[in-house]
């Protein structure tokens, strides 16, 4: 059956009498529902025989009742595609198990039993790239959450943690280099060309942090001893050509372990530490105890093939993973509700690196920006959940940019309210408390609590309330004082109508436009629906400048004047304030004039002219840096716009949107152009200024494309074709890439495409140029894209480059024709089957519709709807669409 062509029927129920019968549902998952496992593994033995195509798994366990849980004779073993070949129970070949659906349960009648299981598998065949999987002819493993289940059966589950020796031959010359958690132990040669290798890791784990790799690799070899004076061998493995761009990884390696130690206390636990960069991966990297496992594209990186951006994210996902020792494996996750115990805390612990390491206020604005464009429309959204979710039917789904930003978010606040010193005696008392254990949330409110002596009673509905807090904020003159108002309104979010108010901390400061007089910064807990706070000594023209730093993950409505923004753009001490003002006259704008009636002509130029003259001061600032300057300049974007819309129009939102940049670009050329010329003479170099510059030079020709067109593609051009780094060349490309009516297009297009053809990441960058561009043909040059000879759907990399890239542009995705989203729902309904977790991964921008204008709105349901429809769904698309829908 040709599902795209099935029509929703008028009353948008799309089932018709001969539909099939509905997908069985799989269970929903819920948080009150855990209790602990029936039996501990305090050790576990596993002796692998590696083959691409099979390889045979033989899991000994050694259990003993759990005295912590209720008595059962019966062991549940977690499967997942597998059948039991063998299953003995000590020493002896059992009969006393069954298989209930997936799961293997052996009976057992005593205490303590040595159960053995064998089990083949076939990597090859593996293109869920969860468990045991082939890429590029080596063998490599994915876990977490629940991929080990696929490898072997066993109590699949984070609070089972047990000590694990493992055993793997193979073929010598295929897979010369073999390696697993821990410390090697023992090496040998077998018969036929095979040789085998003894791992053994010391500190119990969770069958989610259990890694192995087999396959051709070299490394960049080096160490680091920690401040106790362990030696730690460092090896970052890769493939034959790719160890020239491995020194950047190394860097951040070593600067990572020594900042743990410096920053929180937390030394290495063993005297091996491994990184293997795959280049097919579901996600960004993983934690596995001594032997991360790393996409590609968060380890190499030279300045020829990487931009600044790269460069960044790898040291941010180096160092997450490695944080993670701590915050992830020596203290894990009672279960997967608990999964922001260890993603939150570590996004927060790799956001104050890369603070220290990059420079705060840039890299807080950075964050806020990732916050506001994929975790607010999140929480506005039909997916919305708390960072301790109350149930699931496939965690994988959980992977997300609440469970992690706001997770960071909330305990970042928790900071904020303690002083870094006494949240640091927090996170000593529940590194001390818990290490060796399966942890909740709880235990680490608790600890913070406790150690830092804040009373987080209140603050705890972070953990269980979802949806962004609004906050309305009016400041009140009253003679030589003011009188800061305050309310706070939680929304509504699925399952969830009524919230109570949150403990909301800002940083607030009253600063005053006649003489120019900066006010001191205090820190209010806003923690009642409505509260009032009073200002002393404040001035004639007083001015709000709330939220400083971001010091909450809430979104704030002030009435404010467009003159009043502009001098906080201009003048604002706090960098994330100043940052904001620019942001909030930009917004303002864009929403009257997109929104409702749109704004008269005398309106809209008044408002562009204010947002001209704050853009002019920002260009003309000699006292800003340019990283800092780079970000001012950034436009809000369009999804940030569309979520302060009801029923929004993407179509006027883009027009609005690129006209006012056009506006700029065109009020302002000489002051871009002259940017640009001194941005350009800048030599390459991994300064700040150096790094600066290059973040100024592509947004003035950001500016310029739109309001001086044929300059700009002259200007892009000639900074294409002097690029001495991915930066400038990716950034002109770009730019070239949105213009019509210039043969540069093309021309570089093609050259970018021989020059780096074979290199897998720059060509993945190739993919997303052309897919986010501002082209008006963006959605045929999608389509073409898609039959390209290097489009694969078999590699994440590549499917995200191509339609990640085209879901987040919203001209494209967001044609007035529906054809972007029937696209990804193309692209989801092929992929399924493949990968249900990638798949999955584009269903979130398909459940917006309600934010819609009608149109749009009924042309996104549909293919939501159809998707639903499908013969046969994995449990990640069924429930991501049935939530969507729901
Ligand atoms: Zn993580």
């Amino acid at each position: 059956m040709d599902i795209a062509n099935t029509p929703a029927t008028a009353d948008g129920n799309p089932q018709m009498a001969d539909a099939p019968p509905e997908p069985k549902q799989p269970p929903l998952i819920r948080r009150e529902d855990y209790t602990p496992f029936a039996w501990l593994v305090p050790t576990t033995h596993l002796d692998f025989a590696l083959g691409l195509e099979k390889t045979r798994v033989v899991a000994t366990l050694d259990v003993e009742r759990n005295p912590d849980a209720e008595a059962s004779p019966h062991l549940r073993l977690n499967g997942d595609g597998l059948e039991p070949v063998e299953v003995e129970v000590d020493g002896q070949a059992a009969n006393s198990w069954a298989m209930d659906g997936e799961t293997l349960i052996v009976t057992l009648p005593a205490d303590r039993h040595t159960v053995r299981i064998v089990t083949e598998i076939d990597p090859s065949a593996n293109t869920q790239l969860m468990g045991l999987y082939a890429s590029n002819g080596m063998l490599c493993t994915q876990c977490e959450a629940e991929g080990f289940r696929r490898i072997a059966f066993f109590p699949d589950r984070p609070d089972v943690l047990s000590t694990y020796t493992v055993r793997m031959s193979g073929p010598k010359a295929q897979f010369p280099i073999l390696l697993c958690n821990g410390n090697n132990t023992a090496n040998g040669e077998g018969e036929h060309g095979t040789h085998w290798a003894e791992w053994h890791d010391p500190w119990p784990k969770p069958s989610y942090l259990f890694a192995l790799v087999a396959g051709d690799l070299v490394a960049n070899s080096d160490s680091f001893t920690t401040r106790s004076g362990r030696k730690v061998d460092l090896n970052i493995w890769v493939r034959d050509g790719d160890l020239p761009r491995t020194d950047h990884a190394m860097r951040s390696l070593k600067k990572s372990m020594e900042w743990d130690e410096e920053v929180f206390g937390r030394e290495y636990d063993l005297d091996l530490f491994n990184i293997v960069a795959v280049s097919d991966f579901n996600m960004g990297a993983m934690e596995n105890k001594g032997l991360n496992v790393f996409n590609t594209k968060y380890v190499l990186a030279d300045e020829e093939t990487a931009t600044d951006g790269d460069y960044d994210g790898i040291e941010g996902v180096i160092a997450h993973e490695y944080f993670h020792n701590w915050s992830g494996n020596r203290i894990t996750c009672r279960d997967w509700f608990q999964l922001s115990l260890k993603e939150g805390f570590t996004v927060l612990r790799d956001q104050l690196f890369s603070q220290d390491m990059q420079g705060e206020a840039v890299k807080r604005i950075e964050d806020v920006r990732v916050l506001r464009g994929v975790q607010f429309p999140e929480d506005s959204g039909p997916l919305a959940h708390p960072i301790r979710p109350d149930s699931f039917r496939e965690i994988s789904n959980f992977y997300t940019s609440t469970i992690y930003n706001k997770g960071a978010e909330v305990i970042r606040m928790m900071r904020t309210m303690a002083g870094p010193e006494k949240f640091r005696v927090g996170t000593d008392t529940y590194f001390d408390r818990h290490d060796g254990e399966a942890a909740t949330c709880e235990d680490f409110v608790k600890s913070i609590e406790d150690g830092a002596g804040l009373d987080l009673q209140q603050f705890r509905l972070w953990y269980s309330q979802a949806g962004t807090p609004k906050i309305k904020a009016e400041l009140v003159p009253d003679a030589s004082r003011a009188v800061l108002k305050l309310t706070q309104t939680v929304p509504p979010t699925p399952g969830q109508p009524d919230k109570q108010p949150m403990p909301i901390p800002l940083k607030v400061a009253v600063h005053d436009r006649a003489s120019g007089t900066l006010g001191e910064e205090r820190l209010i807990v806003l923690d009642k629906a409505q509260d009032s706070f009073v200002f002393e000594n404040v001035g004639d023209q007083p001015v709000l400048s709330i939220n400083r730093g971001f010091s909450a993950p809430v979104s704030i409505e002030r009435e404010i004047s467009n003159a009043d923004l502009v001098f906080l753009a201009a003048r604002d001490d706090d960098p994330f304030a100043r940052y904001e003002a620019f942001q909030d006259l930009v917004v303002g704008h864009l929403v009257a004039a997109a929104s409702g009636d749109g704004l008269a002509d005398d309106a809209k130029s008044a408002a562009r002219e204010d947002i001209t003259s704050a853009f002019a001061a920002i260009l003309a600032d000699d006292a800003l840096e340019d990283t800092m300057r780079g970000e001012l300049m950034l436009f809000p974007s369009q999804t940030y716009i569309a979520e302060q819309i009801e029923a929004a129009d993407p179509g006027r939102i883009f027009a609005e949107r690129e006209a006012l940049k056009a506006h700029i670009g065109a009020a302002l050329e000489s002051d871009l152009v002259a940017l640009h010329e001194r941005a350009s003479a800048i030599p390459f170099g991994f300064s700040q200024e150096a790094r600066g510059s290059r973040k100024v030079k592509t947004q003035a020709l950001v500016y310029l494309a739109a309001g001086a067109p044929e300059k700009a593609a002259d200007m892009a051009a000639a900074q294409y074709d002097a690029a001495d780094n991915m930066t400038d060349r990716q950034g002109s490309l770009m730019v070239l890439a949105g213009m019509t009516g210039t043969a540069a297009r093309t021309g570089r297009l093609l050259d970018f495409y021989n020059r780096y053809k074979g290199n897998d990441l720059v060509i993945d960058k190739w993919f997303a140029i052309q897919a986010s561009s501002l082209h008006p043909s963006v959605v045929e040059h999608v389509k073409a894209l898609a039959e390209h000879p290097d489009f694969t759907m078999k590699n994440p990399n590549r499917v995200r480059s191509l339609y990640m890239a085209f879901a987040g542009n919203p001209h494209g995705f967001h044609d007035a024709s529906g054809e972007g989203y029937r696209m990804i729902a193309d692209l989801i309904l092929e992929l399924d089957p493949l990968n249900p977790q990638t798949a999955a991964r584009f269903v979130p921008p398909l459940g917006r519709f309600r934010k819609l204008e009608a149109g749009r709105s009924a042309l996104m349901r549909e293919q939501l709807e159809r998707i639903a429809n499908a013969d046969k769904l994995s449990r990640d698309t069924y429930e991501q669409v049935s939530r969507s829908l729901g």
